[in-house]
C-alpha cells in the first residue's frame, strides 16, 4: 500500500502547530504539508487563554526587562540565549499576528495595550479583550486556511511516531470517525501536542491535555527535560479547578484570608497580588496550613476579592456566586508544565526528523517556573522557528518509502487493537485508575513536595501500571470510540507520571515551582542545571544534570 507523504506533517493544531504550518508554507510554498489533531484545531486549549500574550511593545519597556524578569521567573534555569532570542521575537511576532488581523485591545491613542501580569516588572501583556487565546487562535486558523498546501485531518489521534533507521518517518494514526488506523509519511514531523495537566484532579487544563506528544517522543527514544517543574496557579475554583485569569489580579483583585488580611504582604511584599505564581501557590498552602484558609467541601479555599472591580460570568456561572457582591473562593491548581521534550533552538529534537514547539516542548525557556503569558508568545515563536527549520530539512531530505512503514503500521493496528479491544481477560476500570493517579499526584507531586510523599507516589504509579495491563474497555466499537482514546490517554500519562515523579525524587533541591520540604533551599553548586529523562525499555528512567547556559545574568537570591 502507498501511503500519502508529506514534507511536513504537524501533530497538533493549537498556537504552536499552527504558527509553524504557516511557517513551513511561508518559507516554502511549494512544500506539502499536514495538520492532525485528534479535535478540531479551534477546540485546542489554546482557545481557553484568557489574560494575554507578553512582549517588551511599549517605549517604557525593553527586552533586557523582559529577559531579566523570565530568567528570574525561571529561579536561573531557563536558557539565557533561548530567552533572549524569544524576547527579541515576541515583538515582531505580535505585530505579525496584528497584521494577520488579531483584534489586539487597544489604548485610547490606538497603540496595543498592554496589563500588568505576575513577576513581570512592567506592563507588557498585550492582550484581546478577555479572549486573546480565543482571538490568537481563531486567527492562526484562518491564516492557515489561506495556503492550498496545508491540509488537515481533524479528529485524527496520533497513537506513535514510525522511526526507521534512527529517523522520524511519519505517524500512525486511529482515525476516530471510521476507527480506522493508517499511517502517514513525512520527511519531518513536529510535534505541537500541549501539555499534561490532566495529569491532576485539579487543573485548569481541557480534559485533551493529557501529554500525548510527550509521551510519544519519550517512547521513541527523545529524552524529556525538567519534568519536575509543573506549575500551580493560585486562583482556580475549587470543585473544578477553573481558571480565574491572572489578569483578575492584574487589574486589582485581592487574595485575602480567613482573618480578612491581604496575607501577601509577608510572602511578596514589593509585589503582592503580582508575585509570580509559585511563590503565591506556596504563600496560599502555608497559610492553610496555619488554619488561616476556609474550609470547603474541596478543601481549603482563599477569598479573591474583586468587588471594587467587575468579571461576573465565572464566579455565577460556575460557582453561583455574584462577585458584585461575594469574593470568589480560590484554590491552587495544576496549570501549565514547565517540562517537556527536549529540543534546541530551532525546534529539532535529538531524533532526526523531529521537531517540537510549544507547551510539549521544553525549549529553554521557561526553567522551574513559566511567568503568566509567556508562554502564548513562547507557542508564536518557537512554532515558526520549528516551522521554518522543518520545512529547510524537509528540502533536502528522501522521501521514506512505503516499504518499511507499511510493517510499522502493522505492529501499531495490532498493539491497539489487541491491547484494548480485543483482549477480554481484563477486570480494571479506566476511570478509577485515571481518578486515583490523578488524587495522588496532586497529593504527592504538587505545591509542596517530600522524599517520602513521592516515594509513595512511585509505588502508587508502578501499581496504577499494573492494573493499567489488566484494563477492561467495555466499548468494543469502532465509531469514536472515547473509551479507546481516552485508554491511549491514559496509558501517556501514566508513563508522564512516572518520569514527574523520578524526576522530583531526584531533585534535592527547592527551585521555582519545585519546592522540597525535605531541601527547602535552592542548591546552584549542585542543581543550577536541568534534568534530562531518558526512556529505558522495561527500567525506570534514566536521569542526568547538563549544565545551563549563562548569558549574562547570573544567579541572584529570588525575591520580590
Ligand atoms: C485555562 C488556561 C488559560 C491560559 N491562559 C494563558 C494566558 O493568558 N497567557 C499565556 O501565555 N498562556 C496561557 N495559558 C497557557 C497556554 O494557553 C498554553 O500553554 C498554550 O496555548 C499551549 O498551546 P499549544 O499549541 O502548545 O497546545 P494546545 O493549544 O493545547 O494544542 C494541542 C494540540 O495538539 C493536539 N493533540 C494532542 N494530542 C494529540 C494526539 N495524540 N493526536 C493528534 N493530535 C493531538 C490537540 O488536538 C491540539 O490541537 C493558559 C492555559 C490554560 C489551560
Amino acid at each position: 500500500m502507498e501511503f500519502p507523504l508529506y514534507d511536513v506533517l504537524i501533530v497538533g493544531g493549537g498556537g504552536a502547530g499552527l504558527r509553524a504550518a504557516i511557517a513551513a508554507a511561508e518559507t516554502d510554498p511549494g512544500l506539502k504539508i499536514l495538520i492532525v489533531s485528534k479535535v478540531y484545531p479551534m477546540r485546542s486549549h489554546t482557545v481557553s487563554a484568557e489574560g494575554g500574550a507578553a512582549a517588551a511593545l511599549r517605549p517604557e519597556d525593553s527586552w533586557e526587562n523582559h529577559a531579566f524578569d523570565t530568567v528570574k521567573g525561571s529561579d536561573y534555569i531557563s536558557d539565557q540565549f533561548v530567552v533572549e532570542t524569544f524576547v527579541r521575537e515576541a515583538p515582531v511576532e505580535l505585530i505579525q499576528l496584528e497584521h494577520w488581523g488579531c483584534p489586539w485591545s487597544r489604548d485610547p491613542d490606538g497603540k496595543i495595550s498592554a496589563r500588568p501580569f505576575g513577576g513581570m516588572t512592567t506592563w507588557r501583556t498585550c492582550f484581546a479583550a478577555d479572549k486573546t487565546g480565543f482571538h490568537m487562535l481563531h486567527t492562526l486558523f484562518q491564516t492557515s486556511l489561506k495556503y492550498d498546501r496545508i491540509e488537515r485531518l481533524d479528529e485524527t489521534f496520533v497513537t506513535s511516531l514510525l522511526v526507521e533507521d534512527g529517523r522520524c518517518v511519519g505517524i500512525a494514526a486511529l482515525n476516530q470517525r471510521s476507527g480506522v488506523m493508517s499511517a502517514v509519511r513525512a520527511k519531518t514531523v513536529i510535534l505541537t501536542t500541549g501539555g499534561n495537566g490532566r495529569i491532576y484532579a485539579f487543573s485548569t487544563n481541557g480534559n485533551i491535555c493529557t501529554g500525548d506528544g510527550m509521551a510519544l517522543a519519550y517512547r521513541a527514544g527523545v529524552p524529556l527535560k525538567d519534568m519536575e517543574m509543573v506549575q500551580f496557579h493560585p486562583t482556580g475554583l475549587p470543585s473544578t479547578g477553573i481558571l480565574i485569569t491572572e489578569a483578575v489580579r492584574g487589574e486589582g483583585g485581592y487574595l485575602t484570608n480567613n482573618k480578612g488580611e491581604r496575607f501577601l504582604k509577608d510572602y511578596v511584599p514589593s509585589k503582592m497580588e503580582l508575585g509570580p505564581r509559585d511563590i503565591i501557590s506556596r504563600a496560599m498552602v502555608t497559610e492553610f496550613e496555619a488554619g488561616r484558609g476556609f474550609a470547603g467541601p474541596y478543601g481549603n479555599y482563599m477569598h479573591l476579592d474583586v468587588r471594587h472591580l467587575f468579571m461576573r460570568e465565572l464566579g455565577l456561572d460556575y460557582v453561583g456566586i455574584d462577585i458584585v457582591h461575594d469574593p470568589i473562593p480560590v484554590r491552587p491548581v495544576e496549570h501549565y508544565m514547565m517540562g517537556g521534550i527536549d529540543c534546541d533552538i530551532t525546534g529539532a529534537t535529538s531524533l532526526p526528523g523531529l521537531f517540537t514547539a510549544g507547551e510539549c516542548a521544553n525549549v529553554g525557556l521557561n526553567g522551574a517556573n513559566r511567568l503568566g503569558s509567556n508562554s502564548l508568545s513562547e507557542c508564536l515563536v518557537f512554532g515558526a522557528a520549528a516551522g521554518r527549520a522543518a520545512a529547510h530539512q524537509a528540502q533536502e531530505a528522501k522521501a521514506p518509502t512505503s516499504n518499511p512503514v507499511d510493517a510499522l503500521l502493522k505492529d501499531e493496528t495490532r498493539r491497539v487493537e489487541k491491547k484494548y479491544l480485543e483482549s477480554r481477560q481484563g477486570t480494571e476500570k479506566l476511570a478509577e485508575i485515571r481518578v486515583e493517579m490523578q488524587r495522588s499526584m496532586d497529593e504527592h507531586v504538587g505545591v509542596f513536595r517530600t522524599a517520602e510523599g513521592l516515594k509513595e507516589e512511585e509505588k502508587l504509579i508502578a501499581g496504577f501500571r499494573q492494573r493499567f495491563a489488566r484494563l477492561k474497555i467495555e466499548d468494543r466499537s469502532h465509531v469514536f470510540n472515547t473509551e479507546l482514546t481516552a485508554a491511549l490517554e491514559l496509558d501517556y500519562m501514566l508513563e508522564l507520571a512516572e518520569v514527574m515523579t523520578a524526576s522530583a525524587i531526584n531533585r534535592k533541591e527547592s527551585r521555582g515551582a519545585h519546592a522540597r520540604r525535605d531541601f527547602p533551599k535552592r542548591n546552584d553548586e549542585h542543581y543550577l542545571a536541568n534534568q534530562i529523562a531518558t526512556h529505558v525499555p522495561g527500567g525506570k528512567p534514566k536521569l542526568e544534570f547538563r549544565p545551563v547556559r549563562i548569558t549574562h545574568w547570573q544567579p541572584q537570591a529570588r525575591t520580590y
